[in-house]
């Protein structure tokens, strides 16, 4: 009888500032509410962080805080196979050999990399590895053999030029990879910034007001929504071309899974006071328990090396064999 066995997902997340409620609604809560669906892997991408000017000591910092958030967010060792990515060696050796088969063409065309290349400093150089983030991120995802990849809408064009490379390599040096889909969700895959809703929440980004970190205290967080951008209009809807009120219902309704219409209907004949300080109750009840088990994992560092060993080594063990499959395939052993 034939073993029905799941799909294999694969996703990782930047430790290159505070964690956000773009990244919980559009990724985060998406792997921990699909574990039981997927045979998961998550990878805490400390070397994607090393892509823009970064700090040592921050890095090291972020790193590990990030890797404890994931579990405070719901995902569970014993369903998924989480790991911090410079711990598995196989994902640099692994970019090298994709390096030697993607045109240069292909990286320069990625929005992403034009954006970072613009919100760098006048005196900044570009580093390489800024051009070559979406190379070790295919290789992030095809050491895995996974098929499908969560993400939010802005990283689609990366996992698309996965499939490009996996697939090129596949033609030049036989069935190697799986080429992996990308799957976003409708809702909550772009979540706005605050403070400027034409841009979307990001880690990297300076600005104080304009993203909700999951760590966030509960003033904070009620602050920052009081002082959200909407608009000079009264009517509560969800209508995208009122990108500040669409957003503040857009997190609403992703974070209480209410309908849409009973969103509005509740709201009929309310201002925008009204929303916001609801909003605010319903973020702070929403991540209270994140941060419970913050505070208690966070307080117990050995339980976190433990995670932290245990997740490499069983990344380790998957990665080794597929690495020494591409290296075969490119004559290399
Ligand atoms: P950075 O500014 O450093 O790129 P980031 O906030 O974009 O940070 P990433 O680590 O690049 O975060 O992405 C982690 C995951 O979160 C990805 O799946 C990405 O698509 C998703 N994501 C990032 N920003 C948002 C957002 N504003 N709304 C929804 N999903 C998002
Ligand atoms: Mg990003």
């Amino acid at each position: 009888m034939a073993v029905a066995t799941k799909a294999r997902t694969f996703s990782g997340i930047k430790p290159s500032g505070d964690i956000h409620l773009g990244n919980y609604l559009g990724a985060v809560k998406r792997w921990v509410d699909d574990q039981d669906r997927y045979d998961n892997i998550y990878c805490v991408v400390d070397l994607h962080a090393m892509t823009v000017p970064f700090e040592p000591d921050q890095l090291r910092r972020r790193q590990r805080e990030l890797f404890t958030i994931l579990f405070a967010a719901g995902l569970d060792p014993e369903r998924s196979i989480v790991f911090i990515q410079s711990h598995v060696r196989a994902h640099t050796e692994l970019c090298w050999i994709l390096n030697c088969v993607t045109p240069l063409g292909w990286l320069e065309r990625m929005t992403q990399y034009k954006d970072a290349v613009a919100k760098l400093k006048e005196n900044d150089s570009i580093p390489t590895g800024l051009l070559d983030y979406p190379v070790l991120m295919t290789g992030d995802i095809i050491l895995y053999d996974a098929r499908y990849v969560p993400v939010g809408e802005d990283q689609k064009q990366h996992v698309e030029l996965a499939r490009n490379i996996a697939e090129r390599f596949n033609r030049l040096f036989g069935e190697t990879f799986v080429v992996p889909e990308p799957v976003i969700q409708e809702e909550g895959a772009r979540i706005m910034g605050l403070d400027d809703p034409t841009t979307k929440m990001s880690k990297s980004d300076q600005f104080p007001n304009r993203a909700i970190a999951l760590l966030d205290d509960p003033d904070t967080i009620r602050r920052k929504i009081r002082g959200a951008t909407t608009d000079s209009l009264r009517e509560i809807r969800f209508d995208p071309s009122r990108p500040g009120v669409y957003n503040l219902l857009t997190i609403h309704h992703v974070l209480s899974g209410e309908p849409i219409a009973q969103i509005e209907a509740r709201y009929e004949g309310k201002g925008y006071g009204d929303l916001k300080r609801d909003l605010g109750d319903l973020v702070v009840e929403s991540l209270r328990p994140v941060q419970e088990r913050y505070r208690a994992l966070s307080g117990d560092p050995a339980q976190v090396d433990a995670l932290i060993e245990r997740g490499a080594e069983r990344a380790r063990a998957i990665a080794e064999p597929v690495l020494e499959r591409a290296k075969r395939a490119v004559g290399l052993v």
